[in-house]
This record gives structure tokens, sequence and C-alpha cells, in this order.
């Protein structure tokens, strides 16, 4: 009897194993025809000075509308595009992206774009380099944003390409800092210009004291390196003031906008001028 029990239960976990293998597979089969028939776009999210609540840039997010399966998220199919070599030709389509609209843009606007640690290449400097080169754009108007998982394998080696990438001219932001290893010994590397603080820490600021400690600790960090910050995920007023005085440079989240589309984004940049994008 218990033999058949225990057949029955590994019966029931391998086709859930099968079907979740077969979601997979079907998913990796969209994402190629995907990236064959451009259904990837890039959506831009404002980035404000946290001064003066004016626009400095916007960070790059990919976005796919797939015809049948709607709008699928990138925490869905970037892990996919990873563990099946296909983030290669899609980060090559987002650095492209990106660039093409950054070139469209004036000084002092940036574009941070996304770079997963399946990009950190030897060949990621030489394909940055020739996307700045196609569209005249300076690399200081483009910013890149790691993880700390870029140091997971070989870290020796994704430094070295980093200090390439650093040296086009490019900021490297630590994105979703705190969140992932610590890896506080590679600051000493001076590899990065910017510290990102997850937008986990910030949306409750205001009722858990540990996470006003945690970003305190990281603007003090980030200061003593010569970093600035960027505080995600500010979806309030109150959040506003709290990362701003918590020593915060810039500020992104749903309160100064959402990501949008390039033309909503363009709006921004010519329409706004110098003012304000909240009040
Ligand atoms: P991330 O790089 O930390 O991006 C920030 C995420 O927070 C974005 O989600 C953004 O839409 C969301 N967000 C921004 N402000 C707020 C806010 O005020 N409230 C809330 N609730 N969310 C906010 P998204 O676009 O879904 O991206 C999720 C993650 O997927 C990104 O986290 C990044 O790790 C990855 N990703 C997105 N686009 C790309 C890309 O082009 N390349 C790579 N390699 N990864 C990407
Ligand atoms: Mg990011
Ligand atoms: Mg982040
Ligand atoms: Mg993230």
């Amino acid at each position: 009897q218990a033999k058949d029990a225990g057949r029955g239960v590994v019966r029931y976990f391998s086709s859930e194993l099968q079907s979740e293998q077969e979601d997979r597979v079907r998913l990796e089969a969209d994402i190629r025809a995907a990236l064959e028939s451009r259904q990837f776009h890039l959506a831009f999210q404002p980035l404000v000075s946290a001064k003066n609540q004016k626009l400095v840039g916007f960070e790059a997010l990919v976005r796919w509308n797939h015809p049948k399966r709607g709008f699928v998220p990138p925490n869905v199919f970037i892990p996919v595009a990873e563990e099946c070599g296909l983030m290669g030709p899609l980060g090559d389509f987002i650095i492209e992206e990106a660039c093409r609209a950054a070139a469209t843009w004036p000084e002092p606007i940036t574009v941070a774009l996304n770079v997963s640690p399946k990009q950190i290449l030897p060949s990621l400097p030489t394909v940055l380099s020739q996307a700045l080169a196609r569209y005249k754009l300076p690399g200081n108007r483009i910013e890149l944003e790691v993880t700390e998982g870029v140091f997971i394998d070989s870290s020796s080696r994704s430094l070295d390409i980093l200090g390439r990438l650093r040296a086009l001219g490019v900021g490297i932001a630590l994105d979703d800092f705190g969140t992932g290893y610590s890896s506080i010994g590679y600051l000493n590397k001076a590899v990065f210009h910017k510290l990102k603080i997850d937008g986990s820490f910030v949306r409750d600021a205001g009722t858990r004291p540990g996470n006003v400690a945690i970003i305190k600790s990281i603007v003090a960090l980030a200061k003593d390196f010569r970093m600035s910050v960027t505080a995600e995920g500010v979806e309030t007023a109150e959040d506003f003031e709290r990362m701003r005085e918590l020593g915060c440079d810039t500020i992104q989240g749903y309160l100064f906008g959402k990501p949008l589309s390039y033309e909503r984004a363009n709006q921004l940049v010519t329409g706004l001028g110098a003012r304000k994008l909240a009040s």
C-alpha cells in the first residue's frame, strides 16, 4: 500500500515538473520569436533630483507585449532568457535602444539600463562602445545598472570588464543594493559611481525604523566612497521627503512617474523644461 502511495506521489510530482518544463520550453520559443518579430521595447521611468525635483534622466526597462500572452513582466522572462542563452541578443537590443533614445535627448539627461550578469562578457565593452559611436553619444549619458549577482562567479573577471566599461565614461550603478549577497568589499575597487536603494527599504521606512537605519548606512557608505545614491520605489510625498532628508541625491518611483513609452518620456524632456515634475 505504502509503495503504491509512494508511486502515486512520484508520478504526481513528475507530471508537475513535466508541465513546468513544457511551459518553460514554450516561453523560450516565444522569447526567440519575439526577438525576431521585435515584440520587445523599452519603457522609460523618470529620475528626479532630490534637491529641486527636476528631471535628471530615465531608467530604461524592457517590456514585452506578447500577441497572445499579453504583458509578460521582466521578472518572468529575463530569468528564462538568461538560462537559455538569449540574454546576449536581448541585451544587445536593450543597449541599442537605450543609446538610440539617449541620443535624442539633451544634456544632462542620462539613460540607465539594466545589465544582466550573463551580459558581463569580455565583448560587452566593444558592443557598448560601438553603440555609443553609432549614435555619437558621449559615454557619460549612459549608466549601467548591475546587481551584486555579477560577483557570484569569476568576480575578478567581472571587475575587469566593469573597469573597461567605466573607461568608456559610462556610469555604473549597483542596483537593489542591500538585497543580494553582501559584497561591500567590491566598493573598494571603485568601479561604481552610484548605489541604488531597493524600493523594499524605501516603501515601509515610515513604519520600520530598521529600514531607516539601513538607508542611513547605505547613504553614509556611498558618501565615503564618493558615490551618489538613488532611492527607488518612492510612491508618496512622505517617502520623497524622508529620502531627501536622509541624503539621497536622486529619486525614482511612481510619485514622479511610472515607466513611460518613449513618446511620453520625450514629452517630459521637451515639454517640461525647468518645471518640477511633481508639485
Ligand atoms: P530594477 O532594475 O530594480 O527596476 C525597478 C523596478 O521597480 C521596475 O520594475 C519598476 O517598474 C519598479 N518600480 C519603480 N518605481 C516603483 C514604485 O514606486 N513602486 C513600485 N511598486 N515599483 C516601482 P520592472 O520594470 O517590472 O522590472 C523588474 C526587474 O526586472 C528590474 O528591477 C530588473 O532587475 C529587471 N529588468 C527590467 N528591465 C530590464 C532590462 O532591460 N534588462 C535586464 N537585464 N533586467 C531588467
Ligand atoms: Mg534597475
Ligand atoms: Mg532596483
Ligand atoms: Mg530589481
